[in-house]
């Protein structure tokens, strides 16, 4: 059969652009409700108990057809429909990221400067720090008191009443800075996000702004400045997913990376029917840094859930079982590629680039230079993959992120790949990748979400 990048809108069949488009609905609400790793977990977890799954640990025992799910630190979630088979035989894993580059509160982050009050930043991920200036940010995480409470802080979104921004240079001073290489014309330490300039009408002179916000702070959320040094707030671009193009054909949005393909897994695992291998969804942290810690893929979750559901299953909770379970499972390592850009050709090698509506791209590698920090997937898998998703019909390319020696990344597949899983990845192609407003195409959201049914459905 002749290999054929193909447009999934060139004689697109009847009905294909209302599926596409009823689907990415639901993406773009999964994006607005989830701009952190916890809140997305939450989001999962919501639609999860409407799907009917109930979480592992109260659960005695496992059967056929059983929908568990089990949350790790409220970071990272993994969902599970018990297949017909022992899961000894094998199970289908879809493993996908739900952090995203953004930039972290530091743990002293307030502090007023020429009266104005300020919160300092430390950036998380790979980030272009000149593109996080002079946009509307948002403040997404969680405060944890001294005696264990837990405060929720969702604020600065479009549409509330107030939102924060970082500060730039006006063009008519910016000579030195413009003549800076562009990693350092913003320096991490310039990211700070101002938040108030009112005074109080008492207090040290120099402070009375910073007390101002604190107190409005206390007031709002109960805390005081020591609350800051235990809390995870994570600031974000304020803009909600929308439609992009009078076509409405694309979606942009912060924090597609990863969860354009997170939601279409997870979607996928809430629709499937009993499938034949048990099948399994993992939304984990931390990619975004290396998959660090006990939230990252590199944790031990994934063999610890899969050892719960061994046991409860019957199959018996052995180490021999699950390195057989392990050995025996294969997993689609779910992350996005790069989309061709016309506008920076030069860095893309065009017969082996992400295309725009062309569907999922399928990676058999990632990495840089020579392949280095790659898991070159086996070529027996990229078979199995290929004629999985060519009996669901499901539009499909192939893809490197850009030219060879031009830069690189790595994704989640290594360490899953470490435990003797079969592992390959393949994800949505994307524009401006990283960028606080990124760009996916509705086309390739829904056939993601088509090529994991699949995968997950698969009979051998
Ligand atoms: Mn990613
Ligand atoms: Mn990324």
């Amino acid at each position: 059969m002749k290999y054929e990048v193909k447009n999934g809108w060139k004689d697109a069949a009847d009905g294909l652009k209302d599926a596409v488009f009823a689907f990415s609905e639901g993406y773009v609400d999964f994006l607005n409700n989830g701009k952190t790793e916890r809140e997305c977990v939450s989001e999962a977890v919501r639609l999860a108990g409407e799907a009917g799954f109930r979480p592992l640990t109260e659960v005695k025992e496992l059967k056929t057809g059983d929908k568990v799910y089990a949350v790790n630190k409220n970071k990272g979630i993994a969902l599970m429909v018990i297949g017909k088979r022992s899961m000894t035989d094998g199970v289908s894993i879809v493993g996908s990221h739900i952090d995203s580059p953004r930039l972290d509160l530091k743990q002293n982050p307030l502090y007023e400067a020429d009266e104005m009050a300020f919160l300092k930043t430390h950036y998380y991920g790979g980030i272009k720090k000149y593109q996080w200036t002079a946009i509307p940010l948002a403040i997404h995480g969680v405060i944890v008191k001294a005696d264990g409470s837990t405060v929720k802080v969702t604020v600065g979104d479009e549409g509330d009443d107030v939102t924060f921004t970082i500060t730039d240079l006006l063009p008519h001073l910016g000579n030195s800075q413009m003549a800076k290489p562009a990693h350092s014309f913003i320096e991490a330490e310039n990211l700070n996000l101002l938040i108030g300039s009112l005074p109080a009408a008492e207090g040290e002179d120099g402070k009375k702004v910073k007390e101002a916000v604190m107190a409005l702070l206390g007031e709002k959320y109960g805390i005081d400045e020591e609350d800051f040094t235990s809390a995870e707030l994570e600031v974000v671009p304020a803009f909600r997913a929308k439609d992009l193009g009078f076509d409405r054909s694309l979606i942009g949005a912060y924090g597609h990376d990863d969860r354009v393909c997170s939601y279409p897994n997870l979607r996928a695992l809430l629709d499937a029917e009993t499938p034949e291998y048990t099948a399994l969804c993992l939304l984990t942290d931390k990619e975004e840094v290396g998959s660090m810690g006990n939230t990252g893929a590199k944790s031990r979750f994934l063999e610890l859930t899969l050892l719960e559901a061994l046991e409860k299953t019957g199959a018996g909770a052995g180490v021999l079982n699950l390195d057989r379970t392990l050995d025996r499972s294969l997993c689609l390592s779910a992350d996005v590629s790069a989309a061709y850009d016309p506008n920076f050709a030069s860095v893309y090698e065009k017969n082996n680039s992400g295309r725009l509506n062309c569907g999922i791209a399928i990676s058999k590698y990632t990495g840089s230079r020579g392949k280095g920090g790659s898991n070159d997937a086996p070529a027996e898998l990229m078979a199995r993959v290929r004629a999985i998703f060519n009996e669901a019909g499901v539009l499909w390319h192939t893809a490197e992120l850009g030219k060879v020696d031009e830069g690189g990344g790595g994704t989640i597949a290594q360490f899953v790949a470490n435990l003797g899983v079969d592992t390959i990845d393949c994800g949505v192609p994307m524009l401006s990748m990283h960028a606080p407003f990124e760009v996916a195409a509705k086309m390739d959201v829904y056939q993601c979400y088509r090529a994991f049914s699949a995968f997950y459905a698969r009979k051998q």
